[in-house]
């Protein structure tokens, strides 16, 4: 499915995932991931108005937060606005701070106003449908469901979750990478970059210090897993008896060739995911100061629509040249990581 602007949807939980808990579990784990991929089927396609556009002086937020109390109509009920005091709910607060945290990180490191750097209006709903498993971006807005109570945790708990599903609404604005295949596992993997980066910048993380994780703590307990995917390491994210094994490659030679999650979007991302993982280790220091500052200007200036692994590779070559130099630490580092995950020679 194409990413474009009036039917993008962009989910954290690959369909893939959703149904080997279908497959693994039984009673209400089951059900409601049942659910889950039901709604989802059926919200594919669905268009929406969209009342975005904003007015707010250059550099300031413009948030609003719904309730969709267990319903799956959106927007929902207006819960809180910019500027208005906390609530007593604490996924209304945290779809509040979240999205403030990442508009804040992309304003203040580079320069950008909001999702469509003219300053849009980030809305979110939470508490959509009933025991939801999944969070997307809908070409719109962030939607969050609750979680089973079982396996997940509320998707607003993840503050990367929260910035992932915003950085899937800026490469739409931008690059607007086609949601399958190799192009869609680039639009996941900036997802996963930037969502990752702007945990590391709250938590004034380096490199080494960052674990790396996208959605650490939403899993509960007992599960056996650290989160949904690793940076670090592709395919150590989760190992369980409810869920399987997280199947993500970190080289071309583990490719995923299959049509599921349109084409491996979910999981041929660990390839670019690692490749960004090795060259922010190899560079060190707060990784979204230069790779990270490569990896969004590839996204907004240099990437088309179709790209694939190979042509963002390139992109991040030639930005890293212009800007550090053709000899440079950073090109070299970038080069090096490409390789290493077998995507150029
Ligand atoms: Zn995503």
């Amino acid at each position: 499915m194409n990413c474009q602007h009036q039917n993008c949807f962009c989910s954290i939980i690959p369909p893939h995932l959703l149904s080997e808990i279908v497959y693994r579990n039984t009673g209400k784990t089951r059900e409601n991931a049942l659910q889950t991929l039901i709604t989802t089927e059926q919200f594919r396609g669905m268009r929406q108005n969209s009342s975005s556009t904003a007015f707010v002086p250059i550099g300031q937020k413009w948030r609003v937060v719904f309730d969709a109390r267990a319903n799956t109509y959106l927007p929902g009920v207006l819960a809180r606005s910019e500027g208005s005091s906390k609530t007593r709910d604490i996924a209304v607060n945290e779809a509040y701070d979240g999205s403030g945290a990442t508009y804040d990180f992309y304003w203040q490191i580079y320069g950008r106003n909001s999702i469509d750097d003219r300053g849009m209006r980030l809305s979110s709903t939470v508490h959509y449908g009933k025991n939801y498993d999944n969070a997307f971006w809908n070409g719109y807005q962030m939607v969050y469901g609750d979680g089973d109570g079982i396996i997940f945790e509320r998707f607003t708990k993840s503050i990367d979750i929260i910035a992932h599903e915003l950085t899937h609404g800026i490469t739409q604005r931008e690059a607007n990478l086609a949601y399958y295949g190799q192009s869609g596992a680039l639009n996941e993997s900036m997802s996963d970059v930037f969502g990752s980066l702007i945990k590391q910048w709250i938590l004034k993380q380096n490199s080494s210090q960052a674990d790396w994780i996208m959605g650490s703590g939403l899993f509960k307990p007992k599960i056996k897993g650290l989160g949904l995917r690793s940076l670090k390491q592709p395919g150590t994210a989760y190992d369980d008896p409810r869920l399987g094994k997280d199947p993500q490659p970190a080289h071309m030679d583990e490719y995923y060739n299959g049509p599921e999650d349109n084409g491996g979007v979910h999981i041929n991302s660990g390839i670019p995911n690692y490749a960004f993982y090795l060259a922010a280790s190899a560079i060190g220091g707060y990784a979204w100061e230069r790779i990270g500052r490569i990896w969004y200007l590839t996204l907004r200036d240099s990437l088309r629509w179709d790209a694939n692994f190979e042509q963002a590779a390139q992109s991040t070559i030639i930005i890293a040249k212009q800007i550090y130099g053709v000899r440079s630490k950073e090109t070299n580092a970038i080069i090096k990581a490409w390789r290493q995950v077998g995507v150029i020679r």
